[in-house]
């Protein structure tokens, strides 16, 4: 009988992260100051992070150790399994065998607890008491606030009002975790003052909730604020998911035709998909497949541009595919997926062509998730589904062709949280949100005035 699920043995937990940036044929772009335009220094970046994730979001070494505090902590949910979605195979009667690395096994349910830990832990060894962030759907917010109560740090969530109220028992599991949560914009910054005269009944923006994190996190010694993607040093804790996975395809004597994750602010992604892009470097055939909604398409629509990650530009300037600072996509229901931006590196291994962008529509991604929960059992987060509809697509596309081939997914979080989204489809009332053409071009030539990085 074929395996259905392969587990690692805790003593094959990784050692070490894997830093793509040692890799580059062309180095990354410097992040820039939001005011002077100026590469930014290090010391730029300490009111915000702990000395030691400064040092890893510049770093060029390609191991970077894990603490042993870090593993500690990740052995209570890691090595997560690599399961075989054999019941899907059977539906779509595809000759392509579909694996899904299983994130969703973390506390809090997703991949994010895999960066969310070596932040708590780097910060409380550098004496701060307190960290800020922004959650959107909620899943960093969660994932933080789990990892605060691990290491005794105080944990500050604004949350995107949207989700706020689309998904209130996500905020209940951040108190649980002993947080404070804002829905944001909240009356707390002056960020979130200024976005309430404007529009009361704005739904709120991840970019809103970061200005207000940061502005809380500069205004106090004792606090610093922390990013659930889109950084270097995010992506960099992320890449144990796929280090593991290509243990545990070792184990089965398989390499991967093809790698495929969904796309936020590209940090599940990256996890997956970085170790696998080192072989790619070296020669190794993959194909590897980032997979965002057609509502906040930024790796298929938007320039490469530098950007602010937030609106009141308090952010560093990122070199990165950006929908521009201003745009607040349609409120769609996987909200981990409606921020404006792309990870730097993720961005640039598009440019380098090592990557593949595809977008997809809501209601094609929520049949996929159905068909998995139908076959598998397990629900998929909305945002897992964007990966599940393009994983479908290759393995009908390798039936067609008659071709064996081998997809591996990353199945980043469970939706359990997330059943408002599934009520909605189920009754017939999801629809596939129009983008909003006029505020997107706008929102594109916000970017203007900001400095250009250089063509390839
Ligand atoms: C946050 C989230 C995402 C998207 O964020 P990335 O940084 O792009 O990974 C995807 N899936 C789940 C379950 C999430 O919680």
């Amino acid at each position: 009988m074929d395996e259905k699920k392969i587990i690692l043995p805790e003593r094959e937990l990784p050692t070490h992260w894997y830093n793509l940036a040692a890799d580059l044929p062309e180095p990354l772009q410097p992040p820039r100051h939001p005011a002077t335009h100026a590469p930014l220094t290090p010391a730029e970046l300490a009111p915000l992070f702990a000395e030691a994730l400064i040092e890893q979001e510049l770093s060029t070494e390609r191991w970077i150790e894990i603490p042993t505090a870090v593993r500690e902590a990740y052995r209570v949910w890691r090595p997560s399994p690599l399961f075989r979605a054999t019941g899907l195979e059977a539906a779509l009667e595809t000759p392509a065998e579909i694996w899904c690395k299983w994130e969703g096994v973390s506390p809090a349910g997703s991949h994010k607890p895999n960066s969310a830990i070596p932040q708590a832990y780097y910060n409380a060894r550098e004496g701060i008491r307190r960290l800020t962030t922004e959650t959107g759907a909620g899943q960093w917010g969660s994932s933080l606030a789990y990892a605060c109560a691990q290491f005794g740090l105080e944990c500050t969530v604004y949350m995107v009002r949207i989700s706020f109220s689309q998904k209130p028992y996500r905020a209940s599991l951040m108190r649980a975790w002993g947080a404070t949560v804002f829905p944001s914009p909240s009356d707390q910054t002056g960020s979130g003052r200024a976005a309430l005269a404007e529009d009361p009944e704005t739904n709120g923006s991840l970019g809103i909730a970061i200005s207000e994190a940061v502005e809380d996190a500069v205004a106090h010694d004792d606090a610093h604020y922390a990013l659930g993607s889109v950084l270097n040093h995010v992506l960099l804790h992320q890449t144990i998911i796929g280090l593991e996975t290509q243990k545990q395809f070792k184990k089965l004597g398989v390499y991967p035709d093809v790698v495929i994750g969904c796309c936020g602010g590209g940090s599940n992604f990256a996890g997956l998909a970085f170790p696998f892009l080192a072989d790619k470097f070296n020669g190794k055939e993959v194909r590897v497949i980032g997979v965002e909604p057609a509502a906040c398409p930024t790796l298929t629509r938007a320039p490469f541009a530098y950007d602010s990650g937030d609106v009141a530009m308090m952010t560093p300037l990122l070199a990165m595919h950006s929908l521009g600072h201003t745009f607040v996509p349609p409120a769609i229901h996987a909200g981990g997926l409606r921020y404006h931006g792309m990870a730097p590196l993720v961005s640039h291994m598009l440019r380098e062509k090592m990557i593949e962008a595809l977008s997809l529509k809501q209601t094609e991604c929520y049949e996929a998730a159905l068909l998995f929960a139908r076959t598998e059992g397990f629900i998929p987060a909305p945002e897992t589904s964007h990966a599940i509809a393009a994983t479908i697509r290759e393995a009908r596309r390798a039936k067609e062709e008659g071709k064996e081939k081998t997809i591996v997914m990353n199945w980043s979080g469970h939706g359990l949280m997330d059943l408002n989204g599934y009520r909605a489809f189920l009754e017939g009332k999801l629809v596939d949100a129009d983008l909003p053409e006029d505020l997107l071009a706008r929102s594109i030539a916000s970017m203007e005035g900001l400095p250009k990085p250089p063509a390839l």
